[in-house]
């Protein structure tokens, strides 16, 4: 137990207090807190105060000396306060995130831990850092926020940095990870080359559908389908490679030999057409299940 007194910050400075927790910085911020709201979201900490104190001495304030610095349990205290004392502090970045879930687990704070759970799939980290938020994922054990955060990766280059959060995790469920991620860019990829194959007039009334090449006696002109088939061509590959659906428009109408009047044509079908098949891609890839387990089918 040390005396020193850490700086202390709002609403950790109430007076009334009866417990300071001190932080682990190199100058210490002291937060007094009520060990009736720690016992609340903590077993650990209920535990912990029941246990017979030293030196029970009522002029001196106990201190626990913490292992997190001052920036953790500021969020992790502050989750623990009503809102009618404080504003629940809100989690900027996934290193905040990763830092309170670490606390949360060591003190058994379940209520914050289903908390920062929600938290992780928010737009802002799920679709910016999925690779990030699988790996915390799968970490905890939260499987559907694992597997959400797996799909959101396939939007991103397959090459992508280092990011902390991988050493959270094993070689193993990263290797799960890329295994997902090829069998979902061969299913889309194949979806793609199987449609570009069937006979024309079966697909649904595009106009290369109807075509027979052209037939306003351009000898140079392929006709829609050449063009078409190319280009559907051109996404089985990017989609095998960023298996997505948004990446169908990815692909460049090729420079076929097309007249003018064709590739309009084409130009009127091919943005609505992009949407239904970047549907399709996307039913495909929803079909890939992401194991978790070597002996998972
Ligand atoms: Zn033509």
């Amino acid at each position: 137990m040390i005396t020193m007194q850490g700086k202390t910050v709002t609403p950790f400075d109430n007076p009334a207090a009866d417990i300071i927790l001190r932080s682990s910085d190199k100058i210490p911020v002291d937060f007094r807190v009520f060990k009736l709201l720690l016992s609340l979201a903590s077993p650990f900490f209920a535990a912990a105060f029941t246990l017979p104190q030293p030196e029970a001495d009522d002029t001196i304030m106990p201190v626990m000396e913490m292992e997190e610095d001052a920036d953790t349990l500021a969020l992790l205290l502050g989750l623990c306060y009503p809102v009618s004392v404080c504003a629940p502090p809100r989690l900027r970045t996934l290193r905040d995130l990763r830092m309170v879930m670490k606390a949360a687990v060591k003190f058994e704070m379940d209520g914050i831990q289903q908390h920062l759970r929600t938290l992780l799939v928010e737009p802002r980290f799920i679709e910016q850092q999925p690779l990030r938020v699988y790996a915390i994922a799968c970490r905890y054990g939260w499987i559907k926020e694992a597997r959400e955060a797996a799909r959101n990766t396939l939007r991103y280059p397959a090459d992508t940095p280092l990011v902390d959060e991988l050493e959270l995790i094993s070689g193993g469920t990263y290797h799960r990870l890329l295994q997902y991620r090829k069998e979902c860019g061969e299913t889309a990829s194949s979806a793609v080359a199987a449609l570009a194959m069937q006979r024309p007039a079966s697909l649904g009334g595009w106009v290369w559908d109807e075509c027979t090449a052209c037939v306003a006696g351009k000898k140079v002109c392929v006709g829609p389908r050449s063009c078409w088939l190319e280009w559907m061509l051109a996404v089985a590959d990017i989609v095998r490679e960023r298996p997505c659906g948004d990446m169908v428009r990815k692909a460049h109408l090729k420079d076929v030999k097309i007249c003018a009047e064709c590739m309009r044509d084409v130009m009127e079908h091919i943005e609505d057409y992009m949407v239904v098949l970047g549907g399709k891609v996307e039913k495909q890839i929803a079909k890939v299940k992401l194991r978790f387990w070597l002996d998972e089918s």
